[in-house]
């Protein structure tokens, strides 16, 4: 297959047995690869009800049609598993060579079946696949891990691996690659610990057949050569984007103190600058990428190599949790990659528990005898190991802030920051109707990545609550996972503003598949509205509450900063989500309408 590897390695973890298939050309058409096809391989495989920590539980790994090949940034690998921090659905992408050393060894996807019941990792040299012996790496965290493999097997392997967060089943558990990039969000890596999975290490020297090799090479050099000149590159790659860290506190977005602001006094000290001045060593690029944003450098205080911090990190382990020194946050970053922690998660977790100790909800003897400040660094350094071996009050906040609250009672459900079960990621949004509804719908939980509505409040306003918001929302959540089911960054065409358009050429020159971008679009509504129908699937009483976000949006006013004063009433917020519905062509509850399911070709696959 053009443009494919043309395979799926599946693993069963239970018996030790591995098997290759071939991919079905049909649902390649249909779902392109990456979380396409990780979103097909969940909903027809894994059965509804599955325990996402039982054997029955799938972890799928899948490239893109452009992963692995030249074209600008195609270096994205999508894992998918039904999640168990929200019990829905579960993808959390990573950038790095992994993806595209899985391609050359012929598969565009891993499937992991089954579990074990001791460590094993994962052991792949194009055709000979091995389930070997983890015993000496179980408990080790996963920058130590990833080298040791590199001395083991060889500097040509790509490792991808988890720490001891997943280990123990810490419910925010990410997978972590290349030495400071992490598939982090929902519990990827929490899975990959239920199965005893401590790794996975890929070699590949095989190639990728591609339909057009002229003029694949033609359109490759074309756009590389424009995102070269692109006036906006310079900027993007001095700072990656740690830029956003001053902006978010300009607008008024950068979440503080547990989101009570969205800014924070001493802000600069987060600067993308000072990050360069104190930390910065060299830039680092995921696979063929021309644009990289990966910041490398070196904490002098702590002695650590840190990958960023990036600009999430720094939003929810900086402002969130009111840290305001850059090696002290870097530190929290490098405790978070070795343990194998969603860093976005674990500040959100954080800076719930102080507020909680604030507010006198909790108390020392809740808190293992720390006092859980605002800034204070021994103490967040703390609660980091302690959420990571789950030890006294970590052990509750490693369920997740909708967990900890049931936990911690008093009125702290209505400040636990999270929807369907997901901490919400770096933006404070009682002043952006736009990144809002991005939340409230996202099809993983509280995440920013499927549509960063923010941008939008600030050009237009953000207080308004009007239709335009709703199809502004659906139009990002088409375009930007679009890149997650072709295995590309969106970075070139969301930073830069490289056009969306240059990418269904060349994907007609890879696979020989004559497509338009409305064509693509048109896939990632119909992997939009399959995920739709997996929660719907797997959660009983599932429907528009799901949606809603935590009640300090529109019982709290922002504290201060720009945006002070705002909040969305709930009269709003279900205005919001009415729009939404509509545009999307589904019922009152949030369900897909039979039109809409009959439109994107999913009625038959929806009755399974
Ligand atoms: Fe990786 Fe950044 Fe390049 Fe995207 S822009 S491929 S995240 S280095």
């Amino acid at each position: 297959m053009n443009g494919y590897a043309g395979s799926i390695l599946r693993v069963n973890l239970t018996d030790k047995t591995v098997s290759k298939e071939p991919l079905d050309p049909e649902v390649a058409e249909k779902f392109l690869g990456g979380r396409g096809l990780g979103a097909y391989i969940l909903y027809s495989e894994v059965p509804k009800g599955a325990d996402p920590l039982g054997s029955q539980n799938k972890l799928i790994a899948s490239s893109g049609p452009l992963s692995g090949l030249l074209v600008p940034s195609a270096s994205k690998m999508d894992w998918t598993c039904k999640s168990p921090l929200t019990g829905g659905y579960a993808s959390a992408n990573v950038g790095g060579m992994q993806t595209a050393e899985l391609k050359y060894a012929g598969y565009d996807s891993i499937v992991v079946e089954g579990a074990s019941e001791t460590p094993v990792y994962l052991y792949i040299d194009d055709d000979d696949v091995e389930v070997r012996d983890a015993t000496p790496y179980w408990g080790q965290g996963c920058i130590t891990v990833e080298r040791a493999l590199k001395e083991e097997l060889g500097q040509g392997f790509q490792i991808a691996t988890i720490g001891p967060a997943g280990e123990n089943l810490v419910k925010y558990a990410c997978i972590a690659h290349d030495f400071g990039r992490r598939a982090g969000r929902g519990g990827v890596g929490t899975v990959m610990g239920a199965k005893k999975l401590k790794a996975i290490a890929v070699r590949g020297t095989k190639g990728i057949p591609v339909a057009d090799s002229r003029e694949f090479h033609r359109k490759a050099l074309e756009m590389y050569r424009a995102i070269k000149a692109n006036e906006l590159l310079e900027g993007w790659v001095r700072f990656g984007t740690a830029a956003t860290n001053a902006w978010a506190n300009e607008v008024g977005t950068f979440p503080t103190r547990n989101f009570q602001s969205g800014a924070i006094e001493g802000y600069e000290a987060l600067s993308a600058q000072v990050q360069l001045d104190t930390l910065f060593i060299r830039n680092k690029a995921c696979f063929a990428c021309p644009m990289p944003c990966g910041k490398y450098g070196y904490s002098r205080k702590h002695g650590v190599y840190v990958e960023g911090p990036e600009y999430e990190t720094a939003a929810l382990l900086g402002g969130n949790v009111g840290l305001l020194d850059m090696e002290d946050l870097a530190y929290a970053n490098h405790l978070c990659d070795e343990l194998g922690l969603d860093t976005i998660s674990t500040g959100n977790a954080i800076g719930f528990a102080a507020e909680c100790f604030e507010k006198g909800i909790i108390g020392t003897q809740e808190t293992d005898c720390i006092d859980i400040r605002w800034g204070d660094a021994a103490a967040i350094f703390a609660m980091i190991e302690k959420i990571a071996n789950r030890e006294g009050i970590g052990d509750i906040l490693a369920e997740g802030v909708r967990h900890a609250a049931t936990q911690f009672g008093g009125d702290s459900g209505n400040f636990a920051m999270q929807i369907k079960g997901m901490e919400i990621s770096g933006y404070e949004s009682r002043g952006g109707a736009t990144m809002l509804l991005s939340y409230m719908t996202c099809d993983v939980g509280g995440h920013h990545n499927r549509s960063w509505g923010i941008t939008y409040d600030v050009q237009v306003g953000g207080s308004t609550i009007s239709a335009d918001k709703a199809a502004k929302v659906i139009e990002l959540q088409h375009k930007r996972p679009l890149f997650d089911a072709l295995g590309a960054c969106r970075f070139p065409w969301v930073e830069i503003g490289f056009d969306l358009d240059q990418y269904a050429p060349i994907l007609k020159a890879a696979t020989g598949v004559d497509r338009t971008t409305e064509d693509l679009l048109r896939v990632s509504e119909r992997i939009w509205n399959l995920t739709r129908l997996y929660w719907f699937r797997e959660i009983e009483g599932f429907g528009r509450r799901w949606d809603l976000p935590p009640a300090r949006t529109w019982r709290d006013p922002v504290s201060s900063g720009p945006t002070a004063g705002k909040r969305i009433s709930r009269a709003d917020v279900e205005t919001l989500l009415d729009m939404y519905y509509e545009q999307r062509g589904w019922d009152e509850n949030g369900f897909p309408t039979a039109a809409k399911l009959a439109q994107l070709g999913l009625t038959e696959l929806a009755g399974r």
